[in-house]
């Protein structure tokens, strides 16, 4: 198929003290792909998630979604832009309910900054288009039942997928998950695998981050690989192993 890009990134960098966690010359995800990011620890996937979705601001680089630059905009504009993402270590607000959590993923914020969005958010009339909305999100992750208890009682799978219902309030065009699947019991593992398909059935843009390489070469389209903030090789899964660069770097490490 012919390329169409609807992310592209050029020369991301993000250093932490002497550490180069980011230097990305170029990126670029596929509209209705689903893509799987792997590498090593610390070879800067989060990282780059963190830059891409303005949870972290990038040292330079420029990045764009549908031809519109929009490098450095923070979580709640790159979320308007049709950007947003889940958490490794999900930030579901505990004292929160399920059903509320979901709702304020209508923000476009997410994790802590659900926080400050918490209060105009409250004081503006409650929106039934967005109740009814994120009821719907609940029906669709199985989580009905739980739409009245704080989050805090989740366990680590179903917080997960509280983590994809909140992200899709905002109807977006391209979800970044970060290891959707760690932490999950292997009963929530093939509801995650399937939730993650029929996003990309219905047309969404998905890039996670997994180090499963079965799960991988299962749900993805097409594998980017990094290492040492870069990115060091990419192509179909099915081609994934006969890589001698993905070899080397990521699977002759496990
Ligand atoms: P993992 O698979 O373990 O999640 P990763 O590929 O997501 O790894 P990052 O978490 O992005 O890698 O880390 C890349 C590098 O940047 C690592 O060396 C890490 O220690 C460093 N790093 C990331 N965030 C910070 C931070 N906030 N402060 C200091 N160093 C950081």
């Amino acid at each position: 198929a012919k390329p169409d890009p609807i992310i592209v990134a050029d020369h991301v960098t993000r250093s932490f003290g002497g550490i180069r966690a980011v230097d990305v010359s170029h990126i670029e995800f596929q509209r209705g792909c689903i893509t799987g990011l792997i590498g090593p620890n610390g070879a800067g996937k989060t990282t780059l998630f963190n830059l891409l979705t303005g949870f972290d601001r990038a040292d330079s680089g420029s990045w764009s979604v549908d031809g519109v630059t929009v490098s450095r905009m923070p979580a709640y504009r790159m979320a308007r832009s049709g950007v947003v993402r889940t958490f490794q270590l999900t930030k579901a607000l505990s004292k929160l309910t399920v059903l509320d959590n979901v709702r304020l993923g209508a923000t476009g914020q997410s994790g802590e900054r659900m926080l400050g969005a918490l209060m105009p958010w409250m004081w503006r009339k409650q929106e039934a288009e967005i109740t009814e909305r994120a009821h719907a999100m609940l029906e669709r992750f199985k989580l009905e039942t739980k739409a009245n208890d704080f989050a805090g009682s989740l366990s680590g799978g179903q917080r997960k997928l509280l983590e994809m219902a909140r992200a899709l309030m905002v109807d977006p065009k391209v979800i970044m998950l970060d290891e959707p699947m760690a932490g999950v019991n292997p009963a929530l593992t093939q509801s995650l695998l399937g939730h993650i398909k029929s996003l990309g059935d219905e047309g969404m843009t998905v890039v996670f981050v997994e180090h499963d390489m079965d799960v991988i070469r299962d749900v993805s389209d097409w594998v980017v690989v990094m290492a040492q903030g870069a990115v060091i090789a990419e192509g179909p899964a099915s081609e994934l192993s006969s890589n001698s660069a993905v070899v080397d770097a990521y699977l002759g490490s496990h």
